[in-house]
């Protein structure tokens, strides 16, 4: 590791600030030695901590990791190196159980079985970072979260594709600038704009926009009952983030995910988009191609229509599936396809329907048939 953060390294104005001044004092604590806020990502919490000993993220990176350990050419939240973890730790005074839950493996068993650094994490929103840059749309937020906060930060939860709506403030995460539509990357802001103030951390890395004055629009509800169990689950998930026992488990949650990705699949006999597109009656929404079809790669209105179509089929999945079975959306087997696992609820109730056969001129497609 390299040489810990020396009082003579920091702005004397953010020296000033510091509630213990430790001067010439043999000490590992830096000057400043925030403690991760509730649900606080890594990265949010390392870029306050630079920012509040007055530096820029990379300086700050490079007076504690030395110039040969690079932070940001990852995504840290997931990819979380020990050494940067043990460092934030030990400096700031914080217990290393709680600095290891700043990173998105808190979700371990809850949101995915096991955790892999490489591919797909379920349910976790891809950040696709390319030098330095985030070109995914991964990092969403809260704009009302934001502004109530005495300093903004970032959270773990935010970072999660099943959340797509804030439980306290009834408003739709948003997963870009609503000015200039550039993805969230709040460790960039002192690099492009040069701001190491704490409200920066709220600020458009390109437009300089406070994000906290983002719209807050009530999230669509396509069905009472279904909105109630996507609530229900964001509000497991709000506890998990912060140690809590849930009743989510990681195989319940796939199914979930697997009719996610059904409603974005591209595949033949596969009709199960355009078939509730009707049933609610509205336009089919379009699937980006460039994007893989799956959760954790879709904007948030894309991800928040399939999650509660998913979660509509699955308050009565007996019956709805067997309509869709038989109205000729999909095939039975393509609700167990690929699916790793699944729960026994799940699989008798797939059973059930194995023998609904076509039933013509009924449902979804029946107009098309009899006018042929
Ligand atoms: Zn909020
Ligand atoms: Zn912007």
């Amino acid at each position: 590791m390299g040489a810990s953060l020396q009082t003579e390294d920091v702005p004397q104005a953010a020296v000033d600030r510091t509630a213990c001044r430790s001067r010439g004092a043999h000490t590992e604590l830096w000057p400043i030695r925030y403690k991760p806020l509730p649900d606080e990502l890594l990265s949010s919490w390392l870029v306050r901590l630079a920012h509040g000993h007055g530096l820029k993220v990379q300086t700050f990176c490079n007076l504690i990791f030395g110039n040969r350990r690079q932070v940001w050419n990852r995504d840290i939240d997931r990819l979380a190196p020990d050494w940067l973890v043990e460092a934030l730790a030990l400096h700031t005074g914080t217990p290393i159980e709680i600095a290891r839950r700043t990173t998105l493996k808190v979700f371990e068993g809850t949101l995915y079985p096991h955790f892999h650094p490489s591919g797909t994490l379920l349910w976790i929103q891809t950040m696709k970072v390319y030098h330095r840059q985030c070109e995914g749309l991964g990092q969403q937020y809260c704009p009302a979260c934001l502004s109530a906060d005495t300093v903004p930060y970032f959270r773990k939860t935010w970072r999660v594709s099943l959340k797509t709506f804030c439980l306290q403030h009834g408003c739709y995460l948003l997963d870009r600038c609503h000015a200039c539509r550039a993805p969230v990357a709040f460790h960039r802001v002192d690099m492009d704009r040069g701001e190491t103030e704490a409200a920066a951390l709220a600020r458009c890395h390109r437009c300089g926009e406070d994000l906290s004055n983002g719209p807050r629009c009530p999230p669509r509800i396509w069905d009472e009952e279904a909105f109630t169990a996507l609530s229900r689950i964001i509000g497991a998930l709000d506890s998990a983030t912060l140690g809590e026992q849930t009743p989510l488990s990681p195989s319940t949650l796939a199914v979930l995910r697997h009719l996610g990705a059904m409603l974005l699949g591209r595949r033949r006999k596969l009709c199960l988009r355009a078939y509730l597109s009707e049933l609610f009656a509205v336009a089919e929404p379009k699937v980006d191609s460039r994007k893989r079809p799956v959760i954790e790669s879709q904007g948030i209105e894309m991800r928040h229509t399939v999650l509660a179509w998913s979660a509509w089929l699955l308050c009565s999945p007996t019956e709805r599936i067997e309509k869709a079975i038989a109205a000729r959306a999909v095939q039975f087997n393509h609700f167990l396809r690929d699916l790793d696992d699944p729960p026994q609820w799940y699989l008798d109730c797939i059973q059930q329907n194995a023998g609904v056969r076509r039933r013509e001129s009924r449902g979804f497609g029946g107009e098309t048939e009899r006018r042929s």
